[in-house]
Formats: structure tokens, sequence, C-alpha cells
């Protein structure tokens, strides 16, 4: 268990332990703020060599998806705290595991498990919660979802409920399109569930991602701080540029706040939550949240005077927390643009040339066309200066073989 306020030396008796359970270019950051506080760092991934494991003290290769392979590690480990940073977890083990009293999982085990399926999440925020979204059905068979499509009306949104960054989701806009968006769906889910959720499209004006704080005060009890808004770009359902702050009038950041209160109150625990809402007007419409740092969030790296990756490692050890904005900024993903395993980057010099820029590669092993390989970053007077510099700094970054 974690005392608060007290850290320990890593690789000695006394070492504060952390796991990561996935080890991307959101787990890399937090561990190297972890590292900064000399937690001990134990990073787990399904591939070798994955961005956060060049920087823990251990790496570790296993199917996070197969419950026994993941409760033999953390058995071997022993770490105080486990910190889901992927969805596609065998998150039943965390829940069996912590009910027994033999581990801490961030912000909680029924957290974790509630969020990697659409369904949990879904139904806690509308059904129990009584938190606005747009209207919705499920679907198990090609036939189920001809039905509930037209009943939620076109278009609509088709997405597996074991799925994210925008992988087997299709807009439909009329009937013809529900056998290409099932089979689809089917190709796009982490696990083949063959469960589909159908959501009314929302027209909104923009969307955000509200990062939602939970740490300790300093008389002990929980505390709920929220950053500044977050306006974000999606393509395909993957996210190509963020900026912060996101104007907003009043009446919707209240009510985003309200919703995103309402939300990680109930997922519980310690740590930074990206809550994504759909807003226009005045209203405002939860989509889903994650509990963790959201890839929308990497903007917080130039923003903020501590980015959401040492908010969140703050958090989760009771320690206290800034969320206060530094400066506008915006952040632009630089994408592989070519199929290769250990490719280089040219232009990065030009990148940095573009006035109030920084860069984040993030030393993946291999690249996918569409891979995000890292971020561009840019501050400036205003969030839509910010914008321009982003994409003029990432579009100068060239991935060649
Ligand atoms: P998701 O994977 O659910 O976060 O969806 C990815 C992106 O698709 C969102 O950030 C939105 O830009 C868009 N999107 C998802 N659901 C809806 C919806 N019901 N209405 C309109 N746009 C949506």
């Amino acid at each position: 268990m974690i005392t608060p306020r007290r850290l320990g030396t890593p690789l000695s008796p006394s070492a504060t332990r952390i796991m990561l359970l996935g080890s991307g270019e959101l787990g890399k950051e937090v561990i190297i703020s972890l590292q900064r506080l000399g937690v001990e760092v134990i990073a787990v991934d399904r591939y070798p060599n994955a961005p956060g494991h060049q920087v823990a003290h251990r790496a570790h290769v296993i199917d996070m998806t197969d419950g026994a392979a993941l409760a033999a590690l953390i058995e071997q480990e022993q770490p105080d705290l486990v910190v889901p940073e992927i969805e596609a977890i065998a998150t039943e083990t965390l829940v069996a595991l912590e009910a027994a009293g033999k581990l801490t999982c961030i912000p909680t085990a029924r957290a974790a498990a509630l969020t990697m399926n659409r369904e949990g999440i879904r139904r806690l925020a509308a059904e129990t919660l009584g938190v606005p979204t747009s209207p919705y059905r499920f679907a198990s068979s090609l036939a189920e979802l001809e039905e509930a499509s037209a009943h939620i009306g076109f278009p609509c949104m088709v997405k597996p409920i074991m799925s994210s960054s925008g992988k087997g989701q299709s807009k439909l806009d009329s009937a013809a399109d529900v056998k290409a968006a099932w089979d689809y769906a089917a190709s796009g889910s982490r696990v083949d569930s063959g469960r589909v959720i159908v959501e009314g499209f929302v027209d909104f004006d923009y969307e955000i991602t509200l990062l939602t704080v939970r740490s300790r005060a300093a008389d002990g009890t929980i505390e709920t701080q929220f950053c500044e808004p977050i306006g974000h770009l999606q393509v395909h359902g993957d996210y190509v540029e963020s900026w912060q702050p996101q104007r907003m009038n009043p009446v919707a950041l209240a009510r985003s706040r309200e919703i995103a209160a309402k939300v990680t109150a109930d997922l519980g625990g310690l740590g930074l939550f990206g809550v994504e809402l759909f807003v226009k007007g005045d209203e405002v419409w939860f989509s889903e949240v994650s509990p963790r740092p959201h890839d929308t969030g990497m903007v917080t790296m130039a923003s903020q005077v501590q980015s959401e990756f040492e908010i969140h490692a703050k958090a989760i050890l009771g320690l206290p927390v800034n969320v206060a904005l530094r400066t506008p900024a915006a952040s632009a993903v630089i994408y592989g643009q070519l199929d290769a395993a250990g490719i280089a980057f040219e232009g990065v010099a030009e990148a940095l040339a573009v006035p109030g820029t920084d860069i984040r590669l993030f030393g993946k092993p291999e690249s996918f066309a569409r891979r995000r390989m890292g971020v561009a970053l840019a501050s400036a007077a205003d969030a839509d200066s910010a914008r321009q510099l982003a994409r003029e700094a990432a579009a100068k970054v060239k991935p060649v073989r």
C-alpha cells in the first residue's frame, strides 16, 4: 500500500513500486514523471521495446488480456499500485485481485473494467447517473443492428463495444449502410464480442476532453479539480490535433464540469480522467471517459504548469497537484506514414525552428502508415495560432527508412 507523503528509494526494500499495464506514449510520460519522484517502475506491454519499456526500471512482455499471465506477473513483482494505461486488459482479474486485497488498481479495478466496455460506461452514465448522452441501443447480430439503427434513426454511429480510437467505427447515413457497418465493426473489435453500440449522431459545435483530477487535498480528503477544456479534431475516430484552452460559454462549461464530477465521483479512486464531451450551444453530452491520461491531453506538455502525466503520477501517489494553465498551446500528431521497422525521422531541426514549438518522438520500434509515432507541440498567444504552429512543425517531420 502507498503511504501518502512517503516515497522510497527505487531498487531497495523501501521502494515505492508501480506497475504500468500498457507502456505506449502516454505510459512513457507517466513513467518519466514517476521516475522524477524516485518511484521504481515496472513497464508491461504486449510487445518488446514499447516506448515505456525504454524508460522503466524493468520491462515485461505479456498478453495482458490473459488473466493468468497477468496475475502471475503481479504476484512476482508485488507492486504497490497497478496503473492501467490501455483498455485491453483482463480487468476481471484486476477486480478479483483487488477484492481479495492483493492489489490497488488506479483509479479502481471497477473503473478499469467499466470503461473498457462501451456498454458498461454508457449504461452507468446514462441509466444510473442520469447524465445526458446521445440516444443508444446495443445489438448482437445483423438483424438486431437493423432494428436498432432504424429505432435510433439516421445518421447514426456504430461502434464495437470493445474498441477505441475509431477502430471498427462507422457513420451510417441510411439503412443501406447497415450491413457494411456490421462487417466493419467485427473487423475492428479488440475482442470479437460480436456486440456493437448504435448511437444517435450528435451534430455538435465542438468536442472537448475535460481532464478531471481526483487527488488528496492537504487535509487528506479527496478533491476534484478540472484542467482548462481541451478542444480536439478527430479524423476517422482518431485524434489528429488538440488545443487548450477551448473557449466555451459559461453555461456549457458549468454543465461539462458537473457531468465530469458526477462520472468521476462514481468511478472513484485517485488519478486523472479524460472526460470526452460533445457541446452544441449550451447543451452538453457525455461521450466517454478514460480513467487515465488521454491522448488529446498531450497538449498539456506545452500548455500547463504540470502536464496531465505529472498530475496523474502525483495524484495516484496521494500528492497535491497543480492544474493551472501556463499558456495557450496545441498538439499535432506525427504519423508513421510508412510501414517499416526501425524508421528514422528527418526534418526535426526544421520543425524545432518553428517558433514556440517542441517535439516528442515516441521511439516505437515499428511504424505503420497511420500509427502515431510522435507529436508536435506549440505554444502561442492564443490557441488558434498555436494550432497553426503545431501543424506546421508536425508537417516538417519526415519519417524515412
Ligand atoms: P469514440 O471512439 O467513441 O471516442 O469516437 C471517436 C470520435 O468519433 C469522437 O471523438 C467524435 O468525433 C466522433 N463520434 C463518436 N460518437 C459520435 C456521435 N454519437 N455523434 C457524433 N460524433 C461522434
